[in-house]
């Protein structure tokens, strides 16, 4: 059953009703300017549909984990950049609520005319936001005729905006990206198009082993990279000096290499150095010298994945989560780099590509490859690990429900 957006219904729909639209705005905001904005530019295509067809457009998003009220986590810089964006496309105007519920708010929704848009206040700045309460669902529904979930990031997460109030709604609707998301995912969770790639690396095994449950068995490949690969290494019996090994997740590890050994792919040199600050690194083959530590892949490596990643021709899919060295540091960059050019490579030459994790992406970006070069830029760090692990997802079931 596929998840109904906004174009499943009659565009008289829409027509001068209050459309509330739950949106991720939690961006990095610093001394009252927001940095990077992706997230606001992704939810334009979903705002305009609503504005085009003369809907009043109802905003609201978390900022942060601010401890109640807290000028520090305003979502007033976002509506500015949100103002801009959408600006230069329209002549929408955005208006700025210094709250999401109550009187301040209807105030604001009654001055509102057909295509305008208003972004409500930080929903965190009440705790019941958080807890899914009961009465302060009820305030956020009063709000809306129609309830619309844009926010895919969100939707492993039982709140009030995200599931308590959309219960209390009528017409419960997706959003084109949470929509995009759902369907790229399932689809490569259930069904993805052969040849099935995965890259993974990054630190953090135990947030990803739910989701290399689902994917190991139907893939045809697995690159590991990152971290990630000493603690499979370690399993192997090489040496892994002072590399991040995940001790913890070794016997999840090596049942992997036993079921699944044929497939995976573990890098066969590496960069290794004394610490991340220090100078003097040095390439090696197989075990990493006492003392020193992992910090990226090698050249040989290098040329191994990128031929893997790159070299899919007309189709197939290939997900990527987790950089293959540690980027931030200059040195320790370049095995994520050519796999970043690479997954763009594979994406010229028709391969359904996917990428997510919030290290990755910027590692993308640092990579110089652009948004447009990706199939599916999946912004759920948390939310799309958990949905390729097939756990329940109240922000997404809960636009099935009722129809
Ligand atoms: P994502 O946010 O994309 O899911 P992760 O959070 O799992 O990715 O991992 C990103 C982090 O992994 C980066 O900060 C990077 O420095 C670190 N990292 C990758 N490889 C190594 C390594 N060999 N040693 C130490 N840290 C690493
Ligand atoms: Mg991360």
């Amino acid at each position: 059953m596929a998840l109904r957006t906004l174009s499943d219904f009659d565009d008289k729909k829409f027509d001068g009703k209050k459309v509330f639209v739950r949106v991720d705005f939690n961006v990095s905001v610093s001394k009252g300017t927001v940095g990077e904005d992706y997230r606001i530019r992704m939810t334009i295509p979903t705002i305009e549909y609503l504005t085009n067809r003369g809907a009043k457009v109802i905003l609201a998003s978390h900022l942060g984990r601010p401890d109640g009220r807290d000028n520090d986590y305003t979502l007033a810089p976002v509506a500015k950049r949100l103002s801009e964006v959408l600006d230069s496309r329209s002549s929408t105007k955005v208006r700025f609520a210094h709250d999401c519920i109550g009187q301040t708010v209807e105030n604001e929704i009654s001055k509102m005319n057909k295509g305008d848009v208003l972004l409500l206040e930080n929903l965190r700045f009440y705790k019941e936001e958080e807890v899914n309460d009961k009465g302060f669902c009820e305030k956020l529904a009063e709000l809306a005729d129609i309830y619309v979930n844009d926010a895919f990031s969100t939707s492993h997460r039982k709140h009030a905006s995200t599931y308590g109030m959309a219960k209390l709604v009528d017409t419960r609707i997706a959003g084109f990206n949470m929509r995009k998301e759902v369907e790229y995912l399932s689809m490569m969770r259930d069904n993805p198009i052969k040849p099935f790639k995965v890259v993974v690396g990054g630190v953090k095994i135990k947030d990803k082993i739910g989701a290399l449950e689902h994917l190991l068995p139907k893939a045809d490949k697995i690159i590991i990279g990152g971290a990630a690969a000493y603690t499979f290494l370690k399993a192997k019996g090489f040496k892994t000096g002072k590399s991040l090994i995940d001790n913890e997740h070794l016997s999840w590890v090596s049942k992997a290499l036993s079921t699944y050994g044929d497939k995976i792919m573990l890098p066969t040199d590496h960069v290794a150095a004394m610490s991340p600050a220090d100078t003097s690194i040095t390439m090696v083959k197989g075990d990493i010298p006492d003392g020193m530590a992992g910090f990226d892949i090698g050249n040989e490596t290098i040329e191994q994945y990128s031929a893997e990643v790159g070299g899919t021709k007309g189709a197939g899919m290939t997900f990527w989560n987790g950089p293959m060295g540690m980027f931030e540091v200059r040195a320790f960059a370049n095995g994520t780099i050519n796999i970043a050019k690479s997954m763009a490579l594979a994406y010229w030459r028709g391969v359904k590509t996917l990428i997510g994790g919030g290290d990755t992406l910027e590692a993308m970006k640092k990579s110089g490859v652009a948004e447009n070069e990706v199939s599916h830029v999946s912004t759920g760090g948390g939310a799309t690990l958990r949905y390729l692990a097939g756990d329940e997802m109240p922000g997404v079931a809960v636009l099935y429900e009722g129809w």
